[in-house]
Parts: structure tokens; C-alpha cells; sequence
């Protein structure tokens, strides 16, 4: 499965990009439930799976064949669908965050991390304001979600809560969660994010920054609109808008 290779690449990322250290921090890809041909079940119409990072094994260990299967909607996997044969790993401890992600959201990849620039600010403030205007590729300014225990059915409810327009949300004193339209999107803005956080950082250095204003992220966006627009319309062949 495309997936479980994705999500053993992006994994080994975690790690080279300090992202996360040893197993810390999980991932997951929502896949369309079409299960193999001759399986049982395989005429059954099934619900979305997500493919997730098991607990506890260290990315640098990670192989395809150990990445876990769960149903989207939380129930048991039908006989004959679940993880292969020999997957005898345990689905990440925040399966119920990226399932809960997942229910609320259009998210089809979900990635948490450890970051170190995201996990200090997540300690000291509130939100991650708006230093630089690449933080509009995240919905605005990020907010740190209340501390509530890892793995528990009140984070999953706390960062859905703080990820209201947003696709990035920083979890107090624990780590970040971001979600895309695919997992190289979602990935990509847990870099962002940690980025964000970074400049932040130096900002505040240099005494209090300067913040920019809702109506100066809006401009951004509407900006970036337009821009995306002409480039679909320059890419049609005669600039139909079907
Ligand atoms: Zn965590």
C-alpha cells in the first residue's frame, strides 16, 4: 500500500528534519476502504481506514509492514482487512486525535510532532501570532490548545476545538498537530509551523515585534487567491473556467 511506504518516509523526514526524537510524534493517511481481491469481505463496502505509525517504534526501525490499520470511525476493522500477517505493532497512542482530526475536518493526512521551537512556545504563551505572513498558509495565528494528558479522548477534543479554521494547532507543553490535503502537504506545514515558531523566538530578541493585523493576513489571503486563480486559468487552454 502507497500509504504505509508514505508514512515510512515522511517518518524517517521526523528525524532528519528535528522534527521529533526517537519514536515520538506519529502519523497517519487516510485511505478509501477497498479491501484486496480473494479476502474476505471483499465485496463488503467499507468505511475510510486510516494508515497510522505504530507506538513505540523508533522511526529509524520503521518498516512498511509495521504500519497499522484502524478504521475511521473508530470501530474494528472487518475480518481479513486489518494489518497484514506478522503486524503485530499497536496503533499510535493519539489514534483517537488523528481519528477525531479526521471526523471534523477534510483532513486526509494528519502529522504530530515534538518540535522544539513549537513545544517552548507552547510553554510560555497562548498563540503563535502573526510575525510573518506565511502563517496564512496555516488558517492565521495558531493557538495552543489547553494541556490535557497524550492519548486521551480530551486532547483529541482540545485540539479539534483549537483547530477551528485552522490546519495547525500547538498542544501545550506537549508538541503540534497539522493536517493536509496529503500527507506532503501536512508535512509541510509542520515545518512551517516550527519555522513560524522559530522566527518568533528571534523576534521577541530583539524586544516586542511587530504583529500584523487581521485585515493585513486577509489582504494575504485574497492575494494568494487570485494569484492561484490566474495560474489554473493560464494552465487551461483557452482560459475556459469550466
Ligand atoms: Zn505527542
Amino acid at each position: 500500500m502507497a500509504a504505509r511506504d508514505q508514512l515510512v518516509r515522511y517518518s524517517a523526514r521526523l528525524l532528519d528534519d528535528g522534527l521529533a526524537v526517537g519514536s515520538a510524534g506519529n502519523m497517519s493517511v487516510r485511505v478509501a476502504g477497498t479491501p484486496a481481491a480473494g479476502t474476505p469481505g471483499a465485496n463488503t463496502p467499507l468505511a475510510d481506514t486510516v494508515a497510522i505509525t505504530p507506538s513505540g517504534v523508533s522511526y529509524a526501525e520503521l518498516r512498511p509492514q509495521d504500519i497499522c490499520l484502524v478504521a475511521a470511525d473508530g470501530t474494528d476493522l472487518p475480518a481479513g482487512t486489518g494489518p497484514p500477517e506478522g503486524n503485530s505493532e499497536t496503533p499510535s497512542s493519539e489514534t483517537p486525535m488523528h481519528l477525531a482530526i479526521y471526523a471534523a475536518t477534510r483532513a486526509a493526512a494528519v502529522v504530530h510532532t515534538h518540535s522544539p521551537e513549537v513545544v517552548a512556545l507552547s510553554a510560555a504563551r497562548t498563540e503563535l501570532p502573526a510575525i510573518h505572513y506565511a502563517i496564512t498558509g496555516l488558517g492565521g495565528p495558531v493557538r495552543v490548545a489547553p494541556y490535557v494528558r497524550f492519548g486521551s479522548a480530551g486532547l483529541a477534543a482540545a485540539a479539534v476545538q483549537a483547530l477551528d479554521g485552522r490546519s495547525a494547532v500547538i498542544l501545550r507543553n506537549h508538541g503540534a498537530v497539522t493536517y493536509g490535503r496529503d500527507l506532503a502537504q501536512a508535512y509541510d506545514r509542520a515545518l512551517l509551523l516550527e519555522w513560524l515558531a522559530r522566527t518568533y523566538r528571534l523576534a521577541l530578541s530583539y524586544g516586542e515585534p511587530a504583529i500584523l493585523s487581521a485585515a493585513e493576513l486577509d489582504e494575504v489571503t485574497a492575494e494568494s487567491r487570485r494569484r492561484r486563480y490566474g495560474e489554473r486559468r493560464a494552465n487551461q487552454p483557452g482560459g475556459s473556467t469550466s
